[in-house]
C-alpha cells in the first residue's frame, strides 16, 4: 500500500516534509519523494493532509468487563479509530478489576476477538482498587500491563503506595496517579470556586490536586520509581511537577481536551454533562496548562474516554454519573484548543511521547516500524454525539465546530478508518 501526496509530520524522524509512504506486511518498507506506485498496490491519496505516526491515547475507559451498557472492547476501539487512534492504554477500573494476570488474560482474549486497534492494559495498583494491598506489578507485566493505577481513585494511604512502588521498581511501566485528595474532594460535584458557591453545591478545591501531586511526586523521588500524573488540571499541580523535574524526578503528565478548554462556567452552561474528575477549572488553569503545552512542560495529551449512558448522565449534577465520552473528539479539540500548536509537537503529545511513556511500538514512522498511521486535515466539522461510535453520547462539546478532523486511521497496515 501507497500512502501518498501527504504531509508526513514525524516527530522522531524528524520529519515534517512531503513524502510518500509506502507499507508492506503492515510494516513501513520505504519514505520518499514521488514514490511509483507498483502494479495492484492501492493507493491512499493524502494530498492536503497530514501523514502522522499513529495517536496512542494512554488514557482510555473501555468498561469491559462489567458495563458493557457503557462501552465495550468493539465500540471504544472502533470510537478510537474514528477519533484517529491507532492504540489506546485502558483503564483497570472495569468489573471485575484489572489486578490479576488472570484477567489480563481474559482481557486479552475479547481485545483479540473483538478490537479494532491494538489495546494495552493498565493495571491496578492495589486489589481490587481498594487502597489497601497492592499488586503483583511483576506478574501483571508480564501478563501485559503497560502501567498501573488506581485510577478513578487516589491511593489514599501513602504507604500502601510507597510499598507498592518499591516492590514496582524494577518492574518496566510508569505508576499513574489520579491526584485527588478524598477528605479535601468530599461529595464535590464540581471545583471550588465562584461558580460553585453561585450554584450553591459543593466544590472540591485546586489544592485536592496540587496535594496529591506533591506527595507521589516525593514517593517517585524516594523510589526512584518511573510515574505519571493522568488529566493534570490545575496550576498548582503543575508547578509541583516543573519543580520535581527540574530536581531529577523521572515524571511526565498529561492534559485532556476539556481541562484545555472548559472552565467550571460549563458546568454552569451544561450541568451534569460537564460534570467530570477532576473537575473543570478556572480560566487562569486553563490558560496555564494551554501555556505548559507550548513550552513543552506538559508530555502527553490523553483524553480520559470515560463514557456512560445518556440516562447515567442525565438529572442533578449530585447524582449524575461523572466523565464523558472523548475519543472521537480529541483531535478537533486539541486544535480548538492550541491552533498555533506546531504540528510536530501535536503528534509528539499524541503519539511519540506516550509510546515511549508506556514503552510500547509506535510513535514513529520511520523504516521498519509498525505501519500503525493517522491521517488528518484541516477541516471544519460539527460535534453531532449522535453519530459516535462510541456508546458514550455525551460531551461538553456537542454542537461545536471543531477546526481538525480525521481523514483515516491505518492499524498495522490496515485500513481500520477509509479516507
Ligand atoms: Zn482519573
Amino acid at each position: 500500500m501507497l500512502v501518498a501526496g501527504g504531509r508526513l509530520v514525524d516527530p522522531s524522524q524528524p520529519v515534517d516534509a512531503l513524502r510518500d509512504v509506502r507499507i508492506e506486511r503492515g510494516v513501513v518498507v520505504e519514505i520518499g519523494e514521488h514514490l511509483v506506485p507498483r502494479d495492484g498496490e492501492p493507493v491512499i491519496d493524502a494530498r492536503g493532509a497530514v501523514v502522522a505516526p499513529g495517536f496512542i491515547d494512554m488514557h482510555v475507559h473501555l468498561r469491559e468487563p462489567g458495563f458493557p451498557h457503557k462501552e465495550t472492547i468493539a465500540t471504544g476501539t472502533r470510537a478510537a479509530v474514528r477519533g484517529g487512534f491507532t492504540a489506546v492504554a485502558c483503564m483497570p477500573n472495569t468489573e471485575p478489576a484489572l489486578d490479576t494476570a488472570e484477567r489480563l488474560a481474559s482481557l486479552a482474549e475479547i481485545v483479540a476477538r473483538d478490537a479494532v486497534c491494538r489495546v494495552y492494559p493498565i493495571a491496578a495498583i492495589t486489589r481490587a482498587r481498594k487502597g489497601i494491598d497492592h499488586t503483583d506489578a511483576g506478574e501483571l507485566a508480564r501478563a501485559g500491563a503497560v502501567a498501573f493505577s488506581d485510577d478513578g481513585n487516589t491511593v489514599m494511604n501513602a504507604r500502601v503506595l510507597r510499598d507498592a512502588a518499591l516492590a514496582a521498581r524494577e518492574v518496566p511501566g510508569p505508576f499513574i496517579s489520579h491526584a485527588e485528595d478524598e477528605h479535601l474532594k468530599g461529595n464535590a460535584v464540581m471545583s471550588e470556586g465562584r461558580v460553585s458557591r453561585a450554584l450553591g453545591v459543593p466544590g472540591s478545591p485546586a489544592v485536592a490536586e496540587d496535594i496529591i501531586v506533591l506527595r507521589d511526586l516525593a514517593i517517585a523521588r524516594e523510589t526512584g520509581k518511573a510515574w505519571h500524573i493522568a488529566h493534570l488540571s490545575t496550576r498548582g499541580a503543575l508547578e509541583a511537577m516543573q519543580h520535581a523535574r527540574a530536581h531529577g524526578t523521572i515524571a511526565t503528565c498529561e492534559v485532556t481536551p476539556h481541562h484545555l478548554l472548559l472552565t467550571d462556567e460549563a458546568v454552569r452552561e451544561l450541568g451534569a454533562a460537564a460534570k467530570v474528575n477532576p473537575p473543570l477549572r478556572e480560566e487562569d488553569d486553563a490558560r496555564v496548562l494551554r501555556d505548559a503545552v507550548r513550552d513543552g512542560a506538559i508530555d502527553v495529551f490523553a483524553t480520559d474516554h470515560a463514557p456512560h449512558t445518556i440516562e447515567e448522565k442525565r438529572g442533578d449534577l449530585a447524582h449524575a454519573a461523572v466523565g464523558f465520552t472523548g475519543l472521537e473528539v480529541a483531535v478537533g479539540a486539541y486544535a480548538l484548543a492550541l491552533p498555533d500548536l506546531p504540528l510536530l509537537r501535536f503528534v509528539e503529545l499524541l503519539s511519540t511521547n506516550p509510546a515511549r511513556i508506556l514503552g510500547i511500538p509506535g510513535g514513529t514512522l520511520a523504516v521498519g516500524s509498525p505501519a500503525d498511521i493517522t491521517i488528518f486535515a484541516e477541516r471544519a466539522w460539527t460535534v453531532d454525539p449522535a453519530r459516535f461510535a462510541s456508546r458514550g453520547k455525551v460531551t461538553p462539546f456537542a454542537g461545536r465546530s471543531l477546526p481538525r478532523s480525521v481523514v483515516a486511521t491505518i492499524v498495522g497496515g490496515e485500513i481500520a478508518l477509509s479516507p
